[in-house]
This record gives C-alpha cells, structure tokens and sequence, in this order.
C-alpha cells in the first residue's frame, strides 16, 4: 500500500481542499469577481481553506456558517478563527435555514445583503472542483489496481474515477452515514469502477471514538504520517482492518489518497477534551 501525501500540498489548503478551489479561483478571477462566498460547518476544512485561498488570491471571503450558537465562540474555535485571521467575514445561521442555503430565494436575499459574489457550495463541490480533483491521479499512477480516498460530498472521488483507468477500482469511504452519496457521484462520475464502503463512519460526521484516537496516535508514531479524526483516520482504519481480513487479493498494489484534512486536529482535541478524552497527539 503506497500513500499519496496530498496532506502536503499545504499546511492549510491541503489535500483536496486545494484541487478543488484551484479551477473556482481562477474562473471567479476570470469573471471579475471579487468576491467568494461560501458554505460550511464549525470545523470545515473548506472555510479555511477558502479564507487563505481567497485571501491570498486577492478576494474578499465571506463564510456562511452552520449554526448560530457559534456566533460568540469564534475565538475558542481553531478553524473560525483561522478564517477570521483571513479576513473571512462570518455569518452565522440556524441549522433550518443552513438547510435551505440553495433556495434561489434565500441566495437573493444574501446578494442583497452582500453584494455580487462568486458562489462555491458547501464543500467545494462542483464541476470544476471535480476537474482539479482529477489531477489527483496521474499516469505514474496506473501500476495501482485499487485507489482508496475518503468521501464527504463526493466530488473528490469522481474526479479520481474519472482520471482512473479501467483495470483499477476505486473504494471511497463515506466519513457520514447515508445513502444519498452514490447519486451525488454519479453526477459528476464518468466510469463506473468504484464502491463505496460504508463500515468504517464512527457513527457519522464528526464522530469519533477512543479506539479511533489511538489508531490515529499509533499510526503516527509508528510511521510519522499524521492523520485527521473527520476524514483520512476513518479511511485508514478501515484499510488497514479489510487487508487484515482479507478483502484484497494477494499481490493487489493500493494506493490510498492522504486527502489532507489536518486543520481540523486542533478542532477536535477541543472537543475531545471537554469530554475528558485522550487528544490526538500533534
Ligand atoms: C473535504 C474532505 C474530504 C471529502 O471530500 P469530498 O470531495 O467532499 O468528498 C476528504 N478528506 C478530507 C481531508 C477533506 O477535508
């Protein structure tokens, strides 16, 4: 099994999170826009990447935030106040309406507010998003016969279905319950040769477990790659447990896509230590 360290593109737009603003900026650049606006939750590697990615690029960022009890918590919480550091101006909105954040309405109602901006959905996911995932894999890559990534939205793995070749399968490992991911990918999707295995999500998004922690602080100190609680932990657990019981043939050559993700470490050790559990060592 090799690793791909997309993890090092960047202390803070790592991983995908770079692949899928790097054709957005430049199209936003290209439309004149001067400002992107964006969607995301507490710990979202997606804001942050956005507010350096954007800062950095010479936009205004504004950052539509998930749950409004977060208003007054911006300073204790690593990631919002990375963004805030940016220059990311926050709002934040209640859970109903987050959930309505792509009502045409609701979008009018935020250029008034706002402005014109440039609009990158929750997640970074859209079509040029995929396509810079597609750089993910490149011909080096072709010895492989499986690839293994982690999924959230789903537009990281269509852009490396996309850039597979037919003799190679891909597995993508949902960091979130539910079913609604396959149709998410068969919209940017081109092939068909991958699976989603849905065994290794803790429980959902966010969620972690002791057990997931020290894996987490024995893979680290047994091969000095550090992993990230939401997203490339959960998929290296679940790796290392199917070859273990024998999901892969004998002589099969994996390559796993270290996604990035690590922002979020300081994230959840907050978490985790209010509820009086081992941290992830830094
Ligand atoms: C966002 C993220 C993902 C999920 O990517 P999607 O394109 O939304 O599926 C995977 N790994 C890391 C580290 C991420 O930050």
């Amino acid at each position: 099994m090799y690793l791909k360290r997309e993890d090092l593109i960047h202390p803070v737009v790592s991983g995908n999170k770079f692949r899928k603003l790097k054709y957005n900026i430049l199209n936003a650049k290209s439309l004149s826009k001067t400002t992107l606006l964006t969607f995301g939750g507490a710990y979202s590697n997606h804001i942050a990447a956005t507010a350096y990615a954007g800062n950095k690029s010479g936009f205004n960022t504004i950052g539509i935030i998930r749950g409004d009890e977060l208003e007054d918590k911006v300073v204790s919480n690593p990631t919002l106040k990375f963004a805030k550091s940016m220059g990311m101006r926050l709002e934040f909105i209640d859970r109903g309406t987050y959930r309505m954040k792509y009502n045409a309405d609701f979008i009018e109602k935020l250029k008034a507010s706002y402005g014109d901006f440039y609009l990158i959905p929750e997640g970074g996911t859209n079509t040029l998003a995929v396509k810079g995932c597609e750089e993910i894999i490149t011909n080096d890559d072709k010895k492989f016969n499986y690839i293994c990534c982690c999924v959230g939205t789903g537009g990281t793995i269509a852009g490396i279905i996309n850039s597979s070749k037919s003799h190679q399968k891909i597995i993508g490992f949902p960091a979130l319950k539910g079913d609604f991911l396959r149709q998410d990918i068969l919209k940017f999707a081109t092939n068909d040769n991958w699976d989603l295995i849905r065994d290794y999500n803790f429980g959902g998004y966010g969620k972690i477990k002791p057990e997931l922690i020290s894996f987490i602080n024995e893979f680290k100190a047994k091969y000095m790659i550090p992993l990230d609680p939401i997203y490339t932990g959960k998929m290296m657990y679940g790796l290392i447990d199917m070859i273990g019981k024998g999901y892969f043939p004998r002589e099969s050559k994996l390559l796993a896509i270290h996604t990035g993700g690590l922002q979020g470490i300081s994230g959840m050790n907050f978490v985790l230590k209010r509820k009086n559990l081992p941290l992830i060592n830094i």
